[in-house]
């Protein structure tokens, strides 16, 4: 899973996300993740396989993991091609979802590129640009598809409902907002798109350390970005990023002492990870033994092969059955043969729709 944070020059997209790298002292266990500078690899925080590890006694814990990645750039303009836009545009075109950082922070040192705090504006100006670059998809899929519709009668939906969300995009409004109707067709059409403006988004709201405590409910600016997010059905997240860079240079110890005196609970960034997750309807599966103890990432409805398949692809193609125990009750029962004993441990097979916590043990044919 891949999130792109996105969000006008000096709004704090960068202090978050060097947060979000540095605090995952795990990433170093992801080598992948110094390939790009951009492109940081968070562990999702997910205490299930730290316990799993200590009954297995295990040599290595492994954590899901979310890929964040800094799209610096976007500016007014940029749908035009200023500054490096359209490169930055298909960076965010590769990306599940999207974290839009908004400016909600007074700082005379740190400058505005419009001169003033205005969370409203800068939204509309970085969403504008996604739409721009969005209508343009629009018109080279509606240039192509209105040429095959003359031989292909059965593509005349698609041309009406290309048209139709263009005229949507035109009135300011994302396509996430778009009603696709009930149609097998028009549903996986829409989806090939990929337009930016479809993905799921959540704005964080960047605040002084001080609007932690109420979640921003003080700061007249977290308002601004609260009601334009429900008009589209977003998410709104309020953050630090300041705060969270502080905290990142912390141990635990220390990091827990520091939130307790804001009076605030956990760390943002551990909200961000699991409001992405919650965002992109994914939860999490367990593998469980002496070598590896492993979080697993998948899509809530997956069935139990396919499940098996983001393991390895012979998984899938070889899936027999497989033997699942739910995390907690593996726990209290001790062991997998005392689970076992107890008969709570199920056999099942290619139907089975795998659920978040279930630890589980591929059977398969090689
Ligand atoms: P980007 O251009 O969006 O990546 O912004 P940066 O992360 O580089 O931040 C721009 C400036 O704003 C830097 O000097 C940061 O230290 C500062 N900054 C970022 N977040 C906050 C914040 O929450 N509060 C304050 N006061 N300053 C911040």
């Amino acid at each position: 899973m891949k999130l792109g944070i996105v969000g006008l020059p000096n709004v704090g997209k960068s202090t978050l996300f060097n947060s979000l790298t540095k605090a995952g002292a795990l990433a170093a266990n992801y080598p992948f993740a110094t390939i790009d500078p951009n492109v940081g690899v968070v562990p999702v925080p997910d205490d299930r396989i730290e316990k799993l590890g200590e009954m297995y006694n295990t040599k290595k814990v492994t954590h899901a993991v979310i890929e964040f990645v800094d799209i610096a750039g976007l500016v007014k303009g940029a749908s035009k091609g200023e500054g490096l836009g359209n490169q930055f545009l298909s960076n965010i075109r590769e990306v599940d979802a999207i974290v839009h950082v908004v400016r909600c922070f007074e700082d005379t040192n740190v400058i505005h590129v419009d001169g003033n705090i205005g969370p409203a504006r800068d939204i509309e100006t970085i969403n504008l640009e996604l739409i721009f670059s969005d209508i343009e998809i629009l018109d080279r899929r509606i240039a192509k598809v209105a040429k095959q519709a003359r031989m292909d009668k059965t593509l005349a939906k698609e041309l009406e409902q290309l048209e139709a969300i263009k005229a949507h995009l035109e009135e300011g409004k994302m396509a996430r907002t778009f009603e696709v109707p009930d149609d097998e067709d028009l549903q996986a059409w829409f989806e090939s798109y990929n337009l930016l403006t479809a993905k799921k988004t959540i704005y964080a709201a960047n605040v002084a350390e001080d609007d932690l405590a109420d979640d921003g409910a003080s700061n007249e600016y977290v308002a601004q970005v609260r009601k334009l997010a429900a008009e589209e059905g977003s998410m709104v997240f309020v953050v630090s990023a300041k705060l969270e860079e502080e905290l990142s240079e912390l141990d635990d110890e220390e990091k827990a002492m520091f939130l307790s005196d804001l009076g605030v609970e956990s760390s943002g960034l551990d909200k961000l990870v699991a409001a992405s997750y919650d965002l992109l309807g994914l939860i999490s599966f367990l593998t469980a033994g002496e070598d590896e103890c492993r979080a697993w990432t998948i899509k809530k409805g997956t069935k139990a092969p396919q499940a098996a398949g983001k393991i390895h692809t012979d998984f899938e193609r070889g899936f027999i059955r497989a033997e699942v125990v739910n995390y907690q009750d593996l726990l209290d029962c001790g062991s997998l043969s005392a689970a076992k004993e107890k008969g709570i441990v199920g056999l099942e097979g290619k139907d089975y729709v795998v659920k978040d916590g279930d630890v589980i043990l591929f059977r398969f044919n090689v």
